[in-house]
């Protein structure tokens, strides 16, 4: 089993983190609250002093942070780069969300000094994170995929290889603006149907049987009380919060920008959710977009 430094113990990186010590991995684990910290120490990790301590004698180290100005600043950039001081051969698996542009820098400077860093970012949810079954979209050579798999299928189900360096994040993005529209779109529907006397559980069902069917129809209906243990039937709290997608769906523009990709469903989705967010929804999960339509 190998010595894994981990780093960014939050919402996802915690449960991460803790799923690769069950897996019997030895982690080090390090974020700036030592609470974080404590939470994986608790179940058999080892708490580092430092991000640089985390990833000194590491074959692989984890990150899972905020955003690639963290990312780059952690590893390249900053005071005290952490390219510094990872082993020669170690790779790095950085499952943050962050653009792929930012990704690829990161990987080239990780080359140049002898070690690899491939992006890997997630789906699933804090729900995923917790029972190990994330999805993974891996940009990596085929000899760093096969090098990162195992540590991947401790943390998730379902682990592709999406192509070369950066790839993961441009997948990651599509899937996201996809999901942005889907809800959207789901929530427009349902709206429409219930302003017209339908029941939405009802309205659910046909959708759900019919040409409308699709994942938040699924698994994720946004109108409370349709379907049990989902956000939209426990007042919006927990699942992935409004601000995370509009800064998904941030990385995703300005995809589009860099590739001229027409992309008009993807930056209505935005709009809309940048309203939402601006009436003071950012923290509430992404399926109360639906509030949206009926506040109006
Ligand atoms: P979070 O804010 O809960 O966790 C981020 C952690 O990083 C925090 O604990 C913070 O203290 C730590 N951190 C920041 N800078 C650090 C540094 N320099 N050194 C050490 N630790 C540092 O966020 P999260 O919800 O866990 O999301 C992490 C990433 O995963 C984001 O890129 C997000 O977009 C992505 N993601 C989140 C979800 C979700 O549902 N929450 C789903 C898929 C992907």
């Amino acid at each position: 089993m190998a010595t894994i430094g981990f780093i960014g113990l939050g919402n996802m990186g915690g449960p991460m983190a803790i799923n690769l010590v069950k897996g019997g991995h030895s982690v080090k684990a390090f974020d700036l609250s030592d609470e974080a910290i404590q939470r994986v120490v608790s179940e058999g990790g080892s708490a580092a002093a430092s991000a640089k301590e985390a990833v000194m004698d590491a074959d692989f180290v984890v990150s899972m942070l905020p955003a690639g100005k963290h990312v780059q600043g952690l590893f390249v950039t900053g005071d005290d780069p952490l390219f510094e001081y990872v082993k020669d051969g170690a790779l790095i698996i950085d499952s943050s969300t962050i653009d792929a542009a930012t990704a690829r820098q990161v990987a080239d400077a990780a080359q140049a000094r002898g070690i690899s860093f491939i992006d890997a970012p997630v789906s699933g949810g804090v729900g995923g994170a917790v029972a190990g079954t994330l999805a993974f979209m891996v940009g990596a050579s085929d000899a760093e995929f096969a090098k990162a798999k195992p540590v991947l299928d401790c943390m998730g189900k379902n682990i592709f290889h999406a192509g070369a360096h950066g790839a993961g994040q441009v997948a990651k993005a599509c899937n996201n603006m996809l999901l942005a529209i889907l809800m959207t779109g789901t929530s427009e529907a349902l709206n429409m149907g219930m302003k017209n006397g339908l029941d939405p559980a009802v309205l659910s069902e046909i959708m759900k049987q019919s040409s409308g069917n699709n994942w938040a129809l699924q698994v994720y209906n946004p109108v409370p009380g349709v379907m049990d243990g989902v956000p939209s039937s426990n007042d919006y709290q927990g699942g992935f919060q409004v601000d995370l997608m509009f800064k998904d769906l941030g990385l995703a523009m300005e995809m589009s920008q860099q590739s001229a990709s027409p992309v008009p469903m993807g930056s209505q989705a935005r709009a809309l959710f940048n309203l939402h967010k601006v009436n003071g929804n950012g923290g509430l999960d992404f399926s109360s977009v639906l509030k949206l339509y009926q506040d109006q």
